[in-house]
């Protein structure tokens, strides 16, 4: 017995040491976390405290990056919603619409189209009507020549280009060639998705009224840009159309504008599939 509680004495004393070393370790850490933190924050007050030079350093540096961000945004190409894609969709001799392309069309408001019951997609046509109104208002005569054409229609119209070129002793290949720059090949021209307008006079004369002055200065502002540029030609693969606008939204017809894109590059630019 007198053995047991010995050792029980001593097993009391190791484990009270034991506790005390613990103790001693566990102080000494927090030590020198706090030491750590000390310094650090030191540091840290004395980084602050540099002279002025060296701020005004520090704020030239912020002032570079957000410089480059504001450019980076300013030249990234806007994002379209999939939902907004037809805006932007290329009728043309590489993208060819399927012979069963439908679109919902709304009515030209009549005092501004030449034809009874001429239409435009529905989704543009109140974008369309308020140019037309606003011209007017300005003393500007816009009359609409030419709109949306069915397919059948766009047919017809090509098969009588055709025609004439063929009556003029061109062979049958070059016949066509010729006319596919003058009259799109069906399903390849934006009057086929209701998107595009004609206006006035199908003469390049018509560059020289103060109808295209107006549509140059103000077409953009309605969503509308001039599909066929003269210096374009190469890229549309179209004649130089003064009278041919194409609506894109009021969006897109400004940063096309700005970048001096036709619609071939700037679908590219942004990279959009159809
Ligand atoms: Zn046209």
């Amino acid at each position: 017995m007198p053995q047991n509680t010995h050792a029980r004495k001593k097993r009391r004393g190791s484990s009270a040491r034991r506790a005390v070393i613990s103790l001693l370790i566990v102080t000494m850490i927090l030590l020198i976390v706090t030491i750590a933190l000390l310094v650090e924050n030191l540091s840290l007050r004395a980084q602050l405290a540099e002279p002025e030079d060296n701020s005004s350093a520090n704020s030239q540096i912020s002032d570079t990056v957000s410089d480059n961000s504001s450019e980076e945004s300013s030249s990234k190409a806007p994002t379209v919603a999939a939902a907004d894609k037809w805006k932007l969709r290329v009728a043309n001799s590489e993208n060819v619409l399927p012979a069963d392309f439908s679109v919902e069309t709304g009515l030209i408001t009549p005092a501004y189209a030449r034809d009874q019951g001429m239409s435009f997609d529905a989704r543009a046509v109140g974008d369309l009507n308020a140019m037309l109104a606003a011209a007017n208002k300005d003393g500007v005569n816009l009359l609409v020549i030419s709109c949306f054409r069915t397919l059948t229609k766009q047919t017809n119209l090509y098969n009588a280009e055709v025609q004439k070129w063929l009556n003029r002793g061109y062979s049958e290949e070059n016949a066509k060639a010729k006319a596919a720059t003058i009259v799109a090949v069906p399903g390849t021209s934006d009057h086929n998705l209701g998107l595009a307008v004609d206006l006035n006079s199908v003469e390049e004369s018509f560059e020289n009224t103060k109808q295209f002055d107006w549509l140059q200065e103000h077409a953009a502002e309605y969503g509308f840009v001039m599909r066929y540029p003269k210096h374009k030609q190469e890229i549309t693969k179209i004649i130089y159309e003064p009278w041919h606008y194409r609506y894109v939204g009021k969006e897109h017809a400004a940063k096309m504008n700005e970048l001096d894109m036709c619609l071939e590059e700037y679908v590219e630019y942004l990279g959009i599939e159809f």
